[in-house]
């Protein structure tokens, strides 16, 4: 058996909303090992992204407990969290998050900025990924000088430029059309699967789920079931850079 990389136990978030109380995650326990890919699949507002921001240190849980490599992370303090993230952890959203001034070889060094990494290693670095994701001509554009495909690139060369153990991708196909979608999902997994690195991807797309090696189904903030995936789609390409 691989490493376990996150183990969450009873964990629960509950949201104050007026008078009432709404239950987002429900005594959730799991387990993530190493090198596998994960997908948590349920329909809107059933506690996808409350999860992954509590797995990622984002949001403290209400109750519970996360062990992320060894780290009790509902123990630590904001500023230890930010740099925990900035260690172990790549995110790639939905809405691509690039900063706007900056160019696209500028947001992928961002995260490397964030470690100290010295200027020419960081270009270096970055333009390597850039490439990988296949906009080795396009370091100088901004995201509005670019499509969406190419934004989500740009977000997946961030997401994966200090080589971090997990990545959490947040519907990261969610604007982007069937080809797209399939183009960034050979990427992601591709990388993933070079890098051995755990990839925890939220959809609501049962398509998707058969890239993975485990769908967690996920419902009303609890789940509901585990699922190894029988007939899982090998992605062929290697994602190197
Ligand atoms: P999903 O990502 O699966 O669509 P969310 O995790 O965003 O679901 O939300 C789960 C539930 O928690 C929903 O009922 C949502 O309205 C509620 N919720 C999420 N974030 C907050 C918040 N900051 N304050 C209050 N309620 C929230
Ligand atoms: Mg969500």
């Amino acid at each position: 058996m691989s490493e376990i990389v996150i183990e969450l136990k009873n964990v629960q978030k509950v949201y104050p909303m007026g008078g009432e109380k709404i239950v987002a995650l429900d005594d959730v326990s799991l387990k993530f090992y190493k090198g596998k890919i994960y997908c948590l699949l349920g329909v809107s507002g059933s506690g996808k992204s409350t999860l992954l921001n509590i797995i990622a240190g984002l949001e403290k849980p209400t109750k519970g407990e996360i062990i992320f490599k060894g780290h009790d992370i509902h123990k630590m303090n904001e500023k230890r969290l930010a740099s925990f993230r900035q260690r172990y952890i790549g995110f790639v959203f939905q809405q691509y998050n690039l900063m706007p001034t900056l160019s696209a070889l500028e947001n992928t060094t961002l995260p490397l900025i964030f470690r100290k990494v010295p200027k020419r290693v960081r270009n270096e670095r970055a333009k390597k990924m850039l490439k990988a994701v296949g906009l080795g001509k396009r370091l100088r554009n901004k995201p509005s000088q670019m499509s969406g495909g190419q934004q989500q690139r740009v977000s997946i060369a961030r997401a994966f430029v200090n080589n971090p153990q997990v990545v959490f991708a947040d519907e990261p196909t969610g604007n982007l059309d069937t080809k797209t979608t399939q183009e960034m999902m050979n990427l992601i997994l591709g990388m993933a699967k070079t890098y051995e690195q755990t990839l925890i991807l939220v959809t609501h797309n049962l398509e998707l789920s058969k890239y993975c090696d485990q769908v967690i189904h996920i419902r009303d903030g609890k789940i509901e079931k585990i699922e190894d995936v029988a007939d899982k789609i090998e992605i062929t390409t290697k994602g190197e850079f």
